[in-house]
């Protein structure tokens, strides 16, 4: 298998726009980047079982953190080596290093 290369890095605002050498191109929401954070901390996250919500009263439903209400943006985007991107987001989440062959698999 060839190895995966990106020919251009593009953040168009509410995604992130990969094209790649072989000439896919592929958008992925900041959003769902996110959500699919590879580091250990979210790996361990996503593999809890979703616990089942309690019934609230309506008046603390209506209290949710303005962040989350927001959506996600990314506050840096590197280069690491040449195989991976460090990604920080507007939640101050940073830890995610989203190797080539994880953000393609993301992308499909
Ligand atoms: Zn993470």
């Amino acid at each position: 298998m060839e190895a995966l290369s990106l020919e251009r890095v593009a953040n168009t605002g509410e995604t992130l726009e990969l094209v790649w050498a072989d000439g896919l191109v592929q958008h992925i929401t900041w959003s769902d980047l996110r959500r699919k954070c590879p580091c250990a901390v979210c790996q361990v996250e996503r593999e809890k079982p979703t616990p089942v919500e309690p019934l609230k009263p309506a008046s603390l439903l209506a209290v949710i953190d303005r962040a989350e209400t927001l959506p996600i943006k990314p506050t840096s985007f590197r280069a690491v080596g040449n195989y991976a991107y460090a990604i920080s987001f507007s939640d101050g989440h940073s830890s995610g290093i989203y190797s080539l062959s994880t953000l393609r698999q993301i992308g499909n």
